[in-house]
């Protein structure tokens, strides 16, 4: 059955269609082409020669021009143009079109180094997995507004990525593609990292070693260069300012990026990053085990324990309410606003601080199994000998929520069959393709989180960490030529800890001659969960903020943000501030109001 379940998330059908990747020949019909194209548009950039060339095709409008670039291992599968006020971003859960119209631009479509590789397979009738062959590209989304600002943008991606999404420019936790880079004027791109899947939790990508590499660095690079050579062509120049931003799986490459590609950006921002990805993919099965363990007896599915039994909608409103009752107010934090601004303050235990039920559980305590299962998950993964495998957590208000319990116990509904769609939490989820067919060495693909060894599996997958964590702090490359980096956590995120990135921060500061504040800073946002959500200020530009210290110099002391529609307190305000500083109440004016808020 888990096999079947992984089939309906996982099918292999929709790797790229072979039609779409052109053809050698195509290509050196493309090149002799652009050879005309490039001399007569651009004389001095390509060495040509001549003066008085025409205008550069961006000037013209002229996006079709692009089909007909020639860059090595790239084909150009489409270039298409969007006029103004027709087209409105996707919200890229949804699809449907959020915000304001878009502004005038060419949307590109490539793919690079298109090839057959292998990918896991199963038969459908005996649940058998194999391997079969299967096209693959570095698939990317290229935008080219007609009113270009001079800036790239890299969009990153998210989870086991696979998805060609939107390149618009996401930057807005909250606001997702209704707030977006291309409306400012940036070239956008973003990328599907060397594979098509079914969804961002689809591993069958792991069967194949190249996909691997471009899913864990190669295609941040590859698609960075090759983008960067098709604006060079289309505007007649390099971008003055290069971005990266993104969230989770596109934190991770924007660490990665600063790490490895210091060249490539200028500013980067790390939203809830997974740099130190196999040790939280480690810590997330830990999870499955530790809520697996206390499910009533029972309740089962037929993928195992029902972990969405563990805790009622009222154990799981108890948890936050108690978390909150004893930290609102505490160390640095002076005001009971529902916001526990210093986590590292709170004292939270759940043994002490949540009573213990003595007889039915009525939403007005825990039992002991209960409280030992949250204890576990907030102070991280151990192997059976209590070695932490990852990091522990705050105790924090989002606990709450549902943006918290999404991870941890249920809220994706999964169809199963015809007649049963089970109710799954994304930690399950993502433990079922990740760390088998992706993560471990050599691939596992029947992998099952139940089947969880904490003291044997992590080994598995130390090899592919050396391709994707981004753990490292040696900055130096990126720190010399200017580079900026702004990161920033939630601090009810399930997933990745803020107590993680704060150590790593602390790291790069102590490689750093204890202060790396000149050209990296971390924001945590209290409330927040994984990239967004929870009781949180969730609304804010960090992109503004970015290209303020790129551009002009002045560094982020403060980033205010705004509470979203779904939080008790819509519209509030409050300033994010530079690690450690937390947000203070000076004591009178509205709570409301990021302006009666100082940082210390
Ligand atoms: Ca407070």
């Amino acid at each position: 059955m888990l096999f079947f379940l992984q089939s309906r998330l996982s099918s292999a059908a929709s790797f790229w269609p072979r039609a779409l990747i052109a053809n050698p020949l195509k290509v050196n019909m493309q090149t002799k082409l652009w050879t005309i194209i490039a001399c007569a548009a651009l004389p001095v950039l390509n060495g040509c020669g001549g003066s008085s060339a025409p205008p550069p095709p961006a000037v013209a409008f002229n996006c079709a021009a692009i089909k007909d670039f020639s860059l090595a291992n790239l084909s150009v599968i489409r270039a298409d143009r969007v006029e103004a006020n027709t087209a409105k971003p996707a919200d890229p859960f949804s699809g449907a079109p959020v915000g304001e119209y878009l502004p005038a631009h060419c949307v590109v479509e490539g793919a690079i180094n298109a090839r057959t590789g292998k990918a896991f397979s199963m038969n459908p009738a005996t649940f058998t997995v194999s391997q079969v062959d299967a096209s693959y590209a570095i698939g990317f989304e290229l935008r080219l507004p007609k009113d270009w600002n001079g800036r790239f943008f890299f969009q990153g991606g998210g989870g086991l990525d696979g998805l060609l999404r939107q390149a618009v420019g996401v930057f807005d936790p909250q606001q997702g593609a209704a707030a977006n880079a291309l409306a400012r004027g940036f070239a956008v791109v973003s990328t599907d990292a060397g594979h098509r899947g079914t969804s961002a939790f689809d591993g069958n990508f792991g069967a194949d070693a190249q996909a691997r590499i471009d899913y864990a660095y190669n295609a941040v690079d590859q698609v960075t260069l090759k983008s960067k050579d098709i604006v060079q062509r289309y505007y007649g120049k390099q971008p003055d300012k290069s971005y990266f931003v993104g969230c989770s799986n596109g934190g991770r490459q924007a660490m990665l990026a600063s790490q490895r590609f210091a060249s490539h950006f200028d500013g980067i921002v790390a939203g809830d990053p997974g740099f130190n990805l196999m040790n939280a993919v480690s810590n997330t099965l830990t999870d499955v085990l530790a809520v697996a363990a206390i499910v009533p007896p029972g309740a089962t599915t037929p993928l195992g324990p029902d972990l969405g039994k563990a805790f009622s909608q009222a154990d799981r409103a108890l948890i936050g309410s108690a978390i909150v009752g004893r930290c609102d107010v505490k160390g640095r934090d002076n005001l009971a606003d529902g916001i526990i601004s210093d986590p590292q303050a709170c004292d939270f235990n759940p043994q002490a601080h949540i009573p213990t039920c003595t007889g039915a559980n009525d939403g007005t305590c825990l039992s002991v199994g209960q409280k030992g299962a949250l204890a576990a998950m907030t102070s991280g993964g151990k192997t059976s000998q209590g070695a932490p495998l990852y990091s522990d957590y705050f105790y924090d208000a989002g606990f709450g929520s549902a943006s918290w319990s999404i991870w941890k116990l249920d809220g994706i509904p999964v169809p199963l069959s015809p007649a049963l769609t089970l109710s799954l939490g994304l930690n399950q989820i993502a433990g079922m393709d990740g760390p088998g067919k992706v993560f471990s060495t050599p691939a596992n693909p029947g992998f099952s989180p139940f089947a969880f060894n904490p003291d044997a599996d992590p080994a598995k997958f130390a090899e592919f960490g050396k391709l994707a964590n981004a753990t490292s702090t040696d900055l130096s490359a990126y720190k010399s030529r200017g580079g900026k980096l702004i990161m920033y956590n939630g601090n009810s995120d399930p997933l990745f800890s803020s107590k993680d990135i704060v150590r790593y921060h602390s790291a790069l500061s102590a490689a750093n001659g204890g202060d790396a504040s000149s050209f990296a800073r971390l924001f945590l946002v209290p409330g927040m969960a994984h990239c967004s959500g929870g009781p949180a200020t969730d609304g804010f530009d960090p992109l503004t903020a970015i290209q303020t210290w790129v551009e002009q110099g002045t560094a982020p002391e403060v980033i205010v943000a705004k509470a979203g529609p779904f939080t008790p307190w819509p519209g509030r305000t409050r300033p994010l501030c530079a690690h450690p500083k937390v947000a203070v109440y000076k004591g009178t004016g509205s709570v409301e109001d990021a302006s009666n808020f100082s940082c210390q």
